[in-house]
């Protein structure tokens, strides 16, 4: 019983080491918010009422990798998930020619997918889940695709479709190939909008 203590702290403590080596490295003094997030975040939770009762902050990052990113305030880990603070980090590359509100919306949608998983989560299953997020690139996809579902069946498959079109648009390389490998594309989206548009006209 020990062992299994003891190696679950281990396990604890790397997730913690990990999640902190993929922090945002260069996060910013806190700033206010951008209202164009806000309200797009306040548009996105309306549909997630589990969340309702969620600390959801959003804070600037610099990560060049990607543009949002959704964790657990991971010192709260351990913490019931009603007193825990959930943070969507954002890189401000999105506020200079960045998304239609729709694909803002879309985006928030999705991070709050990820928060939704959290918020079910005790600590070491945050932990296991952390590990297994970094650490196993058929889970880290999984996770990612089933999260754009999350936000799909909740209305926001036309706004996630043109998210990641902009998204696309502005990767390259490395992170091109990981952002086309991981997530749902916008063709997939749309296609997944419209069968399920004339299930519904045909229902
Ligand atoms: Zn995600």
């Amino acid at each position: 019983m020990r062992l299994i203590e003891q190696s679950d702290t281990v396990r604890f403590a790397a997730a913690l080491l990990l999640a902190a080596g993929c922090s945002p490295r260069r996060a910013g003094p806190a700033v206010e918010p951008p209202a164009a997030l806000v309200s797009a975040l306040a548009s996105a939770r309306e549909a997630y009422p589990e969340l309702a009762a969620a600390r959801v902050e959003l804070r600037e990052m610099r990560a060049e990798q990607f543009f949002f990113m959704a964790q657990p305030e991971w010192r709260h880990a351990f913490r019931r998930s009603g007193a825990r603070t959930y943070r969507i980090s954002y890189d401000p590359a999105v506020l200079a020619d960045g998304p239609s509100a729709e694909a803002l919306a879309g985006v928030m949608a999705h991070e709050l997918g990820h928060i939704l998983e959290y918020a079910r989560l005790g600590g070491l299953g945050l932990a296991d889940f952390g590990l297994r997020y970094l650490c196993v690139r058929e889970f880290r996809i999984a996770h990612e695709r089933d999260t754009d579902f999350e936000a799909l069946v909740r209305g926001f498959g036309p706004g996630l479709a043109a998210y990641e079109r902009w998204a696309l648009g502005r990767l390259s390389g490395a992170a091109l190939r990981v952002k086309r490998e991981t997530y749902l594309s916008p063709e997939e989206i749309e296609a997944w909008v419209r069968d399920k548009s004339e299930a519904q006209a045909g229902g």
